[in-house]
This record gives C-alpha cells, sequence and structure tokens, in this order.
C-alpha cells in the first residue's frame, strides 16, 4: 500500500510540514546534515508561513474586514506568499516594489491577482519614494492595512508554532535531536520563531546564522555592535544593513560570514551531487552548514533550510555565463569551447 500523501481543499492548507533531506554527497564531516525542503511551500518559499499567520493574525486582531486591501513593500518571497494567501481569502493586495526588481516577479505577482506598484529603487529610507515609506503613507492615506513584516509579531510566530515543532518531530522520527540549526536572516522572522520555540522544547539547541559578506548582521552577533560600515551582496532575501525590529537574536551565538562565490558554489553544488535545487540565500545557509559541520570534533546533527526554490535564479548562478561575468567562476582557456559546451 502506497503512504497516503495529504488531500487539500485550500491551497492555504499546502503550507508548512515540508519534508527533511539528509545531505550525504556532501563532506559534513562528523557531522548529520538535514535541509529542510521550504521551496515545496505552495508559493515556492519559507515565507508562505509568514503569508498565511499574518493575515490569520491580522483577521483575529479585526485589523482587515472581508474585501479589504493588504499592503506590503516587497518583490520578494513574502510579496508572492502574501499575494498568494490573500487572494484565496478575498483580500485586495497592493505590492510596492522598487524598479529594479526583476520583471518576472512582477509579472508573477500580477498574474496571482495582486496590484503592484512599482517605485524608485534609487532612494533611501526617509524619501516619500522608498518603498516602505511609500507603503506606509499609502496606507494611512487610503485605509489600507500594512503588514510589515519587519515589525509584525505574526511573522516569528509562525515559526515558532510551526516550522520549530514540525523540526523537533521530524529529528525524532529520524532518531536524532538538532544540535544546531543554521539560519539566514533577512527580517529575523525563522531565526526569531525558531530560537523561542527551542529555547523551551529543547534549551541545548545551538543557533547558527548564516550572513552573506556585506551585511552588518554577522559582526553584531559577533559583538553587539551595529556597524555602519555595509557592504553589497548578491544572494538574496537575506542580510541586512539595520537590526530588523521583529528580530530576537539573543540566542544566536555563532556567525559564519558567507562570501557570494561561496553561497554561489554550494547552492551549484547541492544541485549536481544531491539534485536539489535551492535558491542563493539556500547556497549561503548550506556553506555556513558545512563550515561548521567541518569544525566539529564529535557527531552532530544539524539542520537548515532549502528557504527557495532555484529557479528564480536560473538566469543567474546556475548560468556559467552570468557567474564568469561576475567574476565567480574562471572562463576554461582551451582554445575552444569544449568546457562551455561540455
Ligand atoms: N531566504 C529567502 C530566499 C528569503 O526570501 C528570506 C526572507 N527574506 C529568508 C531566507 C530569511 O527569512 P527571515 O525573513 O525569516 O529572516
Amino acid at each position: 500500500m502506497p503512504s497516503t500523501a495529504p488531500v487539500f481543499h485550500n491551497v492555504i492548507e499546502a503550507i508548512g510540514n515540508t519534508p527533511l533531506h539528509e545531505v550525504t554527497a556532501l563532506d559534513t564531516g562528523p557531522c548529520r546534515l538535514f535541509l529542510k525542503l521550504e521551496n515545496q511551500n505552495p508559493g515556492g518559499s519559507i515565507k508562505d508561513r509568514i503569508g498565511r499567520s499574518m493575515i490569520e493574525a491580522a483577521e483575529r486582531d479585526g485589523l482587515i474586514a472581508p474585501g479589504g486591501t493588504i499592503v506590503e513593500a516587497t518583490a520578494g518571497n513574502t510579496g508572492l506568499a502574501l499575494a498568494l494567501v490573500a487572494r484565496q481569502k478575498g483580500y485586495r493586495m497592493v505590492l510596492i516594489v522598487p524598479d529594479k526588481m526583476a520583471q518576472e516577479k512582477v509579472f508573477h505577482l500580477r498574474a496571482m491577482g495582486a496590484d503592484v506598484i512599482t517605485t524608485r529603487s534609487d532612494v533611501g529610507k526617509g524619501h516619500p519614494e522608498y518603498y516602505q515609506d511609500m507603503a506606509e503613507r499609502l496606507a494611512g492615506e487610503n485605509g489600507w492595512y500594512y503588514i510589515n513584516q519587519f515589525a509584525n509579531p505574526a511573522n516569528p510566530h509562525a515559526h515558532e508554532t510551526t516550522t520549530g515543532p514540525e523540526i523537533l518531530a521530524q529529528c525524532e522520527a529520524a532518531g536524532v535531536a538538532p544540535d544546531a540549526i543554521v539560519c539566514g536572516v533577512g527580517s529575523g522572522g525563522t531565526a526569531t520563531g525558531l530560537s523561542r520555540f527551542f529555547a523551551t522544547a529543547r534549551p541545548e539547541t545551538q543557533f547558527v546564522l548564516a550572513d552573506p559578506e556585506g551585511s552588518i548582521l554577522g559582526h553584531y552577533i559577533e559583538t553587539g555592535e551595529v556597524s555602519t560600515d555595509v557592504g553589497s551582496w548578491l544572494v538574496e532575501g537575506i542580510g541586512e544593513d539595520f537590526v530588523p525590529p521583529v528580530a530576537d537574536l539573543s540566542r544566536v551565538k555563532t556567525a559564519y560570514s558567507i562570501p557570494d562565490r561561496e553561497s554561489f558554489q554550494a547552492a551549484r553544488e547541492l544541485l549536481r551531487r544531491e539534485g536539489v535545487l535551492g535558491g542563493s540565500s539556500t547556497g549561503t545557509l548550506l556553506a555556513a552548514a558545512l563550515r561548521h559541520a567541518r569544525r566539529q570534533t564529535e557527531s552532530q546533527t544539524i539542520v537548515t533550510f532549502v528557504c527557495d526554490s532555484g529557479n528564480k535564479y536560473l538566469s543567474k548562478m546556475f548560468n556559467d555565463f552570468w557567474m564568469i561575468d561576475n567574476g565567480f567562476m574562471e572562463t576554461p582557456h582551451k582554445g575552444d569551447l569544449t568546457d562551455l559546451v561540455a
């Protein structure tokens, strides 16, 4: 008899309960490394969980009424998640998106029924056309609800009540206990919610930050200082130039600062060796998890995430020409094209 996969009556029911994949084809030192496949959520990322939790919290708190409008400032996975859940529940979703974002993302959001308003990418916080300021202003002017993942407690709450318990139950079923969890921080929702859950459920579990080189968060974990020395990075969805208000990183004790090159190579290796197509932040998390695993002297169980699907990055980090153009891969010099067509 085949085991029975669930039957859903609404796509929102398909959010969460994602599988764990054990990495067996990469060198994990003395450790066992598991990836939680958040790319298998219906909207394609870990953000589906907070799309659901933030909208349901607003319903419970009476902040949105049937037929009402929700606004958020992002073209990223949170926008896709909110557009998916809002549509199913009958809310209008407005997304304020900086104009440097890939056209595909805007097409995807519009195809899901969201209204997308593009704004300038070349202005910063405090400018009326900065995407976050614009979302807040439009919400005030039109009576829309600004859901703001960076300050919304329902964001970490989703991970405290779903992602965390799932990881613990799956590890128990596999006969292991999670010694370390490796997280990236965008809004900080994942790291905050998981560390709150494990603080009571299994306090020995350690939290490790995977941070793109250039972000201020790694330095913040190590020193408590918020640096103004911000670099740039190409990995998407994680790393910040500020500490998000919703983030409580007090239980995160170790940080790895990962260069883009190492992140992209890790994501490419994950596809080649394990057959798992993850996005760029998955590369950063995997690279940090592998560094952490190889540093251990005794066996540990480490859990990290495939945060979103690599589909969105096929023309970037999975494209050899893009990798070469950006200095992340060397051009083969053989005098013919064999390496490129191999
Ligand atoms: N990976 C990707 C691809 C993301 O879009 C995000 C969220 N921006 C994260 C990781 C980090 O999650 P969080 O916002 O919970 O810190």
